[in-house]
């Protein structure tokens, strides 16, 4: 048997165990009376075994060759829906377990993204794009195409941006028509995550010409799938970083679809959209975490080895500094990232905090993957060590799902829309 089925075989129990005792993450946990804890339960440290194991043994001795290659890493993300590392908050009435909160998915995205980000990005592209089913799917949506990523090992992802519109979400121009019992897709999107991999995509769409309707009721969100005729996803984007991942434009042409695959209804796309993001920047925070840690285990590492004016670079305090400050980041982002995931589990309002963990984190690990690649000297700044593929990966943490600045608008709302109701 192989080590990973040894660790899922044991640890199976456990995750019956956990799929019976605690709810799905649409549903809220009850809020614990006994006050903080800083403590992973069991479960959660069987699954955070589960996940390290599986970056050490199946996605470090690969990452840099995906990232040469840039091919979509079909063979782990395959492996990692084997051992129930995918889709674990994926409802029992679609076949699934259930037992992922928020805060289980970020343990495990910050361990994969240990190994790599490109391959943790081709993982929660699919998780991004599965949430607005989740958060707004009715059953009979949630069991077809939720379900379908039960029964295989295939990916979703989220068509929000465009060409001409990224930040500005109500500039998508992407138009969906109703005729008869169909609505007819028009558009072109850019830059998705998985586009040309997914079995099925979340796509939002203008539905109400008028430019006076306000933003709130003016888009549908739509699940649409990528045989239908008229979708057509584009050539391999050659990015910086996380080059595993599968980015794509994806062209809509006379796409027909059936009016049983609308979100809730007609005008309820945005917030469905927007709302998604309260359950997926924590993932993405802690997928920066993970990147963070790496950059100062390899730097550590690195640092007690190589040697200068007589001794290890570590004792130059210069360096030692610069290590401590990549430990006081991740140290916080990961709380960071705990405490907005922790949040949205137990059914609270974690809009702030995920900004706040999902900037925070991603300006960490950029400066942290910066100093490492600073103390590998001229190594660093060679493709024959890990730590510049960790500075190309970490930039676009400041960019997707909300670059640094749109994070600090929501954040600034946020208090100022809070101060302005205890005020009044
Ligand atoms: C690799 C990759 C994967 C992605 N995956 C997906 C995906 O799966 N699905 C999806 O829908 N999208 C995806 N995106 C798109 C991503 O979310 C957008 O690129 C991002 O939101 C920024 O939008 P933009 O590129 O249009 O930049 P713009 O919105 O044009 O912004 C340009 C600059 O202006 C700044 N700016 C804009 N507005 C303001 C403002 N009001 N105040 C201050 N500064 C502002 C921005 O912060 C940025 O620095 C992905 C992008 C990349 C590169």
């Amino acid at each position: 048997m192989n080590p990973i089925s040894q660790v899922v075989r044991a640890t199976r129990p456990i995750y019956r165990k956990l799929s019976t005792t605690v709810p799905n993450g649409a549903a809220a946990k009850p809020i614990p009376t006994t006050g903080m804890c800083f403590e992973l339960n069991d479960e959660q440290k069987a699954l955070q075994d589960l996940a390290r194991k599986f970056t050490r043994e199946e996605i470090m001795p690969v990452a840099a060759q995906y990232d040469k290659s840039g091919e979509y890493p079909w063979p782990i993300v395959k492996k990692a829906w084997e051992v129930g590392l995918m889709n674990g908050h994926v409802p029992e009435h679609c076949g699934g377990v259930g037992n992922f909160g928020v805060f289980e998915e970020c343990l495990t995205s910050e361990e994969i993204a240990f190994g790599c980000t490109g391959i943790v990005t081709a993982i929660g592209g699919s998780g991004l794009g599965q949430t607005p089913v989740i958060i707004a799917g009715n059953k009979e949506q949630q069991k077809k195409y939720l379900g379908r990523l039960i029964e295989e090992p295939i990916v979703a992802a989220y068509c929000v941006t465009e060409p001409g519109a990224g930040s500005d979400v109500a500039g998508v121009k992407t138009k969906a028509e109703k005729k008869g019992d169909e609505w007819i897709l028009n558009g072109q999107k850019m830059w998705i995550t998985n586009g040309g991999v997914a079995n099925w995509y979340f796509v939002l769409a203008r539905t109400n010409p008028d430019p006076k309707c306000p933003a709130s009721k003016a888009f549908t969100g739509f699940i649409v799938e990528r045989e239908w005729a008229g979708v057509n996803p584009g050539r391999k984007e050659q990015n910086m970083g996380q080059r595993a991942s599968d980015t794509r434009g994806i062209t809509f042409e006379d796409v027909r679809v059936p009016k049983e695959n609308v979100l809730i209804e007609e005008g309820a796309g945005f917030k469905i959209a927007m709302g998604a993001f309260d359950k997926t920047r924590p993932p993405v925070a802690a997928g920066a975490t993970g990147l963070a840690n790496r950059a100062l285990y390899e730097a550590t590492k690195y640092a007690m080895e190589r040697k200068t004016f007589g001794v290890p670079i570590a004792q130059h305090q210069a360096v030692s500094f610069m290590l401590a400050d990549m430990a006081i980041g991740v140290e916080a982002s990961r709380l960071a990232w705990q405490r907005s995931a922790w949040m949205v589990d137990h059914g609270q309002r974690n809009t702030l905090m995920a900004s706040v963990a999902k900037c925070f984190a991603s300006e960490v690990a950029n400066k942290a993957a910066a100093d490492a690649v600073q103390i590998f000297g001229g190594n660093g700044f060679n493709t024959e060590y890990p730590v510049e593929k960790l500075m190309r990966d970490a930039k676009i943490y400041q960019i997707y799902e909300g670059t640094s600045q749109i994070q600090r608008l929501i954040i600034s709302r946020e208090i100022l829309t809070a101060a302005k109701q205890s005020n009044a």
